[in-house]
């Protein structure tokens, strides 16, 4: 499992100490203790096998990585579970292909309330709004992907 991992990009997760630095910067785990970033390459490195917690809870936003005295990269072993999973069959959840509608469609992974924009006009921070060229780019990126 471990080598299928890295043929994945995770990084290496020999190099774990179980310290749980991830897993106490986790903001995910914060609301939630089911997803451990600790305990779900702990289970790798100690069963080879994939571990039972589901790997599309995590946001992505790369505290983690920061935090990790050992460099193992927790995201990088997060996502190429990902990638095993999908492979096996185990298909992603339908808020991620509802996600991707919504990058599809206006460029940004979480649409802003009327609010948050006002909120930036008041900071005077810069429209967030893609150009047709770049939603090109965008869609074109998400076409070769598959999707
Ligand atoms: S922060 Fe790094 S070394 Fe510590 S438990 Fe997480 S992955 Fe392992
Ligand atoms: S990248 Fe994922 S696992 Fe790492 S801290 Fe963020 S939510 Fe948690």
């Amino acid at each position: 499992m471990i080598s299928r991992l890295k043929e994945k990009g995770a990084g290496d997760l020999l190099k774990c100490i179980q310290c749980g630095s991830c897993t106490s910067s986790c903001i995910v785990n914060a609301v939630n203790e089911y997803f451990n970033p600790r305990r779900i390459i702990g289970s790798i490195v100690k069963f080879n096998r994939l571990p039972d917690q589901d790997p599309w809870l995590c946001s992505s936003c790369s505290i983690c990585v920061e935090r990790c005295p050992q460099r193992v990269n927790p995201l990088s072993v997060i996502m190429a579970l990902r990638m095993i999973k999908y492979e096996n069959g185990d298909a992603p959840p339908s808020r991620v292909f509802e996600l991707i509608e919504q990058i599809k469609k206006t460029g940004l992974a979480f649409p802003l309330s009327n609010e948050a924009y006002e909120k930036r006009r008041s900071l005077g921070l810069p429209e967030l709004e893609m150009d047709e060229e770049s939603l090109k780019e965008v869609k074109k990126i998400l076409s070769e992907a598959g999707f």
